[in-house]
């Protein structure tokens, strides 16, 4: 059963063909990665997937459904960016369960999720607290908090943990694992960070060029690299 499947996506800005031909599919209830340097086009392929960029060409589908050309709120998607603007002003129980308000989802509904996202991501302490009184760590929880109340199919990540200091996204990379383990739902994670996609990944495919150089398992990635930009990249020093 497939959780994202891409065929032959393509993009342009102008006259840039900034992805290429890319297909490949992350199964349902997996924890893809998208690897690859800095400016290969690691978000734009996932604003493509969670509809707040047209495709320029190619077929894009979410739990069997081709969701190409649908709003993004009809994607049962979720996207944690890695600036987490949180508003200042309201408490992080309010931060979480503004979407739901949005929506107009009944209060105790509401209070509910959010109750239990609060759980999930150690926060029930820090529910009445404004963004300002929380830590960096805490801060991006909530964020992804923000994301878990709407109960999506499919979560994208995109480079969420780049602020953080390197302590804290060692821990914060055992508490995504964790909640992958938890709420088993699709997950497709961004980064030019080779050890976070390595940790991550249930399945990593390395971008470059507007182009999937390889895709797999990390260890067959790490074991036996297609390419030299592979090796390079991911690849154990041969
Ligand atoms: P990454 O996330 O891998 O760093 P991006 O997807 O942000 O890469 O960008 C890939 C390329 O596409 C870059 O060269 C960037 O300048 C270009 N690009 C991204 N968005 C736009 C846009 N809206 N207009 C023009 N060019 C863009
Ligand atoms: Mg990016």
């Amino acid at each position: 059963m497939s959780g994202v499947k891409l065929t032959n996506v393509k993009k342009s800005f102008g006259e840039v063909d900034v992805i290429k031909d890319v297909s490949l599919e992350v199964p349902k209830g997996e924890f893809g990665v998208f690897v690859g340097p800095s400016g290969c086009g690691k978000s734009t392929l996932l604003r493509m997937i969670a509809g707040l960029e047209e495709t320029s060409g190619g077929r894009i589908e979410i739990g069997g459904r081709d969701v190409t050309d649908a709003e993004p709120a009809r994607r049962g998607v979720a996207m944690v960016f890695q600036s987490y603007a949180l508003y200042p002003h309201l408490t992080v129980a309010e931060n979480m369960g503004f979407s739901l308000s949005l929506a107009r989802a009944p209060r105790h509904e509401r209070e509910e999720k959010v109750r239990e996202a609060a759980r999930i991501l150690q926060l029930t302490d820090h529910l009445d607290k404004k963004p300002s009184a929380l830590s960096g760590g805490q801060r991006q929880r909530v964020a992804i908090g923000r994301a878990i109340v709407r109960e999506p199919e499919v979560f994208l990540f995109d480079e969420p943990l780049s602020n953080l200091d390197a302590e804290l996204r060692v821990q914060m990379r055992l508490e995504l694992t964790r909640l992958h383990r938890q709420i088993g739902a699709t997950m497709i994670y961004v980064t030019h960070d080779q050890v976070e996609a390595m940790t991550l990944a249930d399945d990593i495919f390395v971008l470059k060029g507007g182009h999937v150089m390889q895709s797999g398992r990390p260890l067959t990635l790490y074991d036996d690299p297609d390419n030299r930009f592979v090796a390079g990249f991911i690849g154990s020093p041969a």
